[in-house]
Order: C-alpha cells, then sequence, then structure tokens
C-alpha cells in the first residue's frame, strides 16, 4: 500500500521543542502511516530521541502538536495511547534492581495479567530476541552490552503494541546477532503489520527497515521519503554528505583494491 493512501497512526505537527537554551527541534511535521517503519536518521544531536520522547509522551511539544490516531496526545488520553506503544529508549533503560523478567514483565503484571499468560509471553519473546532462559532471573548489570539490548526488546514488545518506538535498538550488538536480529525484527514487523518509528545512526539499516527514511538535521528535516529518494536524488548537499560518510568504510577499501562487489547500503 502506498504511504499516501494509508491511515496515519503517528502524527508529528508543526513541532518545536527547546530544552533550556538549546532548540532540539524546530517546526517539524512528519506522518507514520500504519504498518510502516519509518526511521530517523541523521547526525547527534539533531533531535531524533526528542521526537521518540514526544510520541511516548514523557515530555510535551513548546509548539505544535502530537497527535495518535488523529487524536491529540493528551494528559486524558496518554495513559490508554501509551498502553499500545512499546518504547525502548535509547541504552535500553531497564531498571538496575529489577532482574530481567521483572523488567519485562513490569506493565503486564501492573494490568493484571496472570502469571502463566506472563510467562508463556517471556518464553516467546526470549525465544524471538533469543535470550537464554537462564538469563532472565540476573540483574541487568549482570549482561552484556547485547544481552541487555535484547532484554529491553522484550520490555518493548511484551504488551504486542501497535506502535513500536525503538531508538537504536540493535546499537549495542555485535555484528553477527545484529544482522540475525534486524531479519527478525523486520519479518515481525512485517507478518504483525506494525508501526514502527525507529532511531537509527546506521544508514544501511535505516534502508534495511525503513519503508520511510527521514533524514534530519539541527531540529529540521532535511528529506523524507523512500532510501531510494535519498541514495539518488539528494534535496541538498547535506543529504548527499551524510550517505557519502557512510560508505567512507567501502571507499577505503575500493581505494585498496578490496572493494567489495555489492554496495554498502
Ligand atoms: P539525537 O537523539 O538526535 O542525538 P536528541 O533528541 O537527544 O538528539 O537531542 C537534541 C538536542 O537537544 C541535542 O542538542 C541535545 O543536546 C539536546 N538535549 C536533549 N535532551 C536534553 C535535555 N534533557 N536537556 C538539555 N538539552 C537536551
Ligand atoms: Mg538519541
Amino acid at each position: 500500500m502506498a504511504a499516501s493512501d494509508a491511515e496515519i497512526m503517528l502524527s508529528y505537527r508543526g513541532i518545536s521543542k527547546r530544552y533550556a537554551n538549546q532548540l532540539a527541534l524546530d517546526g517539524v511535521s512528519l506522518d507514520c502511516p500504519e504498518a510502516a517503519t519509518t526511521v530517523l536518521i541523521g547526525p547527534s544531536g539533531c533531535g531524533k530521541s526528542t521526537l521518540l520522547r514526544l510520541a511516548a509522551g514523557l515530555i510535551q511539544p513548546d509548539v505544535g502538536e502530537v497527535q495518535f490516531e488523529g487524536a491529540p496526545l493528551s494528559t486524558g488520553n496518554l495513559r490508554s495511547a501509551r498502553l499500545r506503544m512499546g518504547y525502548m529508549i535509547q541504552e535500553g533503560g531497564l531498571f538496575p534492581h529489577l532482574g530481567v523478567r521483572a523488567n519485562v514483565e513490569l506493565m503486564a503484571r501492573e494490568l493484571g495479567w496472570s502469571a502463566s499468560r506472563r510467562r508463556d509471553r517471556l518464553a516467546e519473546l526470549a525465544e524471538l530476541v533469543q535470550l537464554p532462559a537462564a538469563l532472565l532471573d540476573r540483574f541487568p548489570l549482570e549482561l552484556s552490552g547485547g544481552q541487555r539490548q535484547r532484554a529491553a526488546l522484550m520490555r518493548a514488545l511484551m504488551l504486542d503494541p501497535d506502535l513500536i518506538l525503538l531508538d537504536e535498538p540493535l546499537g549495542a550488538l555485535d555484528p553477527m546477532i545484529r544482522v540475525e536480529l534486524q531479519r527478525e525484527l523486520a519479518a515481525i514487523f512485517q507478518r504483525l503489520h506494525k508501526t514502527v518509528l525507529m532511531v537509527t545512526h546506521d544508514l544501511a539499516e535505516a534502508v534495511f527497515f525503513g519503508d520511510q527514511l527521514v533524514l534530519l538535521r539541527a531540529g529540521r528535516i532535511v528529506q523524507q521519503g523512500p532510501a531510494q529518494a535519498l541514495l539518488q536524488a539528494p534535496a541538498e548537499p547535506f543529504v548527499a554528505e551524510f550517505v557519502n560518510a557512510q560508505r567512507e568504510p567501502q571507499r577505503m577499501l575500493t581505494e585498496a583494491g578490496q572493494g567489495l562487489s555489492a554496495p554498502v547500503c
């Protein structure tokens, strides 16, 4: 389905957001269509995480409005909207004083899920992200970075959310697991028709996941659209610079006479 025909699940309307004297977002409007994956990319500090925090209702815009299924997010509907979102913050954000199981189950317990339903869902998710069951009883600090990240993913997916907000979800994984989990996740999103808004600093990952890519710079959207458009028809020099910077390792190999036959992205 073309993005323009789809229902819009999440919509940012003319958002500006300032932290103290730092302007983080400057007039951002963006629609995230249902059952599609939107990927936010751009240099560190350009406002990617701020967009996710706004969707999750952790912060409010100074100007503009965030809409969830057409209704502005407000104190009245935030809790019900939030229960339909799975949010994985950058670095995972697991509570250090709770074991993995308790972290993942937290909201399900609060919602009164039975022990057997929680156990079944946990087992399903552990298999999905390939976290050995023995690790569920450890504390986050007793896990490797990659294991922590997989546990955080489990927590974000626990309630089978309609909207999944992922802030650099695969950042701490080693390359082999990363590629495997990328494939698994993409298959899940597609199979379950999930609406996903994901942040990554890795262009190849953005291309892999994104039905739509959104490139930000200093709080503004520079270009948005399918990956092909960003790669082949950059809207301004910055887009080409950003793309080329990520191709640098391949260029170095090519110059050294060891070029890969397939392009990096
Ligand atoms: P990104 O995720 O793209 O790296 P962020 O959305 O986290 O960027 O931050 C956007 C800008 O806002 C950055 O300049 C950052 O330093 C600033 N910023 C983010 N959070 C805060 C905060 N809590 N207080 C002050 N400045 C912040
Ligand atoms: Mg960030």
